[in-house]
């Protein structure tokens, strides 16, 4: 069997999600208008987040980076979970609604950069502008701005046993093209709601855990 984990970065691999922690600490009030447009589905994700950058200055990004590194915490088991996908060789892709610029930092030496996917910034103006590599393709018409389903449809062929690691509605989509979901928070309710397989975790060692079961079984 071919497993191919494909795992979500904020509130997945992070404890809390840190575009809410940059907006709260960072962002003029405005922002709160922005991310409830979103949630009501009036704008998109890919508009609403770059939106919500556009609010603040580029003279920000070293505060934003060590504001990050310094308060943001790492689900527990997360590294040995990375290296039980080497040992095993399984590959991992980090996908990742997350902006490039403090997603890489809190993955570096962590995780190959090749496997990870998320937006892109361009700090050339006066605001901070995001940039999107990994729009939806035509199969996809959410405005995802980082769109799992895409990156999925282009990693994964029939034989693979797709196993989706994520914890809310920006995984949903992906979830419905996985084998196996291994589901956190909102992301759990949405499995059990519309019968999707799934497992809950809490820590990535739930997480090795039942990679390892649904292995066993699906040799
Ligand atoms: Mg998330
Ligand atoms: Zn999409």
């Amino acid at each position: 069997m071919n497993v191919k984990i494909f795992c979500d970065f904020d509130g997945t691999i992070t404890n809390s999600d840190n575009i809410i922690a940059i907006m709260k600490k960072f962002a003029p009030s405005e922002w709160e208008a922005i991310k409830d447009d979103v949630l009501a589905e009036r704008v998109s994700i890919q508009e609403g987040v770059g939106k919500m950058f556009s609010l603040l200055p580029i003279s920000l990004k070293e505060e934003i980076v060590s504001f990050i590194l310094s308060t943001s915490e790492i689900r527990t088991g997360f590294e040995q979970f990375v290296h039980y996908t080497k040992e095993k060789d399984i590959p991992l892709y980090i996908v990742s609604g997350g902006i490039d610029f403090f997603v890489e930092p809190m993955l570096d030496g962590k995780i190959d950069k090749k496997n990870l996917y998320c937006n892109g910034s361009d700090f050339l103006g006066q605001t901070i502008k995001i940039t999107w590599p990994h729009t939806c393709d035509s199969h996809c018409e959410n405005g995802c701005g980082c769109c799992k389903p895409s990156i999925i449809r282009n990693l994964v062929d029939d034989k693979d046993f797709i196993i989706v690691i994520g914890d809310s509605i920006t995984d949903l989509q992906a979830a419905k093209m996985a084998d196996c979901v291994l589901a956190r928070d909102f992301l759990l309710q949405k499995c059990k709601e519309l019968h999707l397989p799934h497992r809950p975790f809490e820590t990535f060692h739930d997480v090795i855990e039942h990679i390892n079961e649904l292995s066993e079984v699906e040799v």
